[in-house]
């Protein structure tokens, strides 16, 4: 099975890569943020909340 790189919705590279300002775009938190599927990052509560998962939870 393939694995699917997540990539940052704004620069277009993996987290490991990406130099953006990393906040959550649902509370602007930065408690725990990490890439998600969509693209965007979300904060560990967040994350707990909608069911998001990061890359190296799929
Ligand atoms: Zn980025
Ligand atoms: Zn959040």
């Amino acid at each position: 099975m393939e694995r699917k790189i997540f990539q940052c919705y704004v620069c277009g590279q993996p987290e490991d890569r990406c130099s953006c300002d990393k906040y959550c775009v649902l509370c602007h938190s930065d408690y725990g943020v990490r890439l998600t599927e969509d693209g965007q990052y979300y904060c560990l509560d967040c994350r707990d909340a909608c069911d998001y998962k990061t890359q190296d939870a799929v």
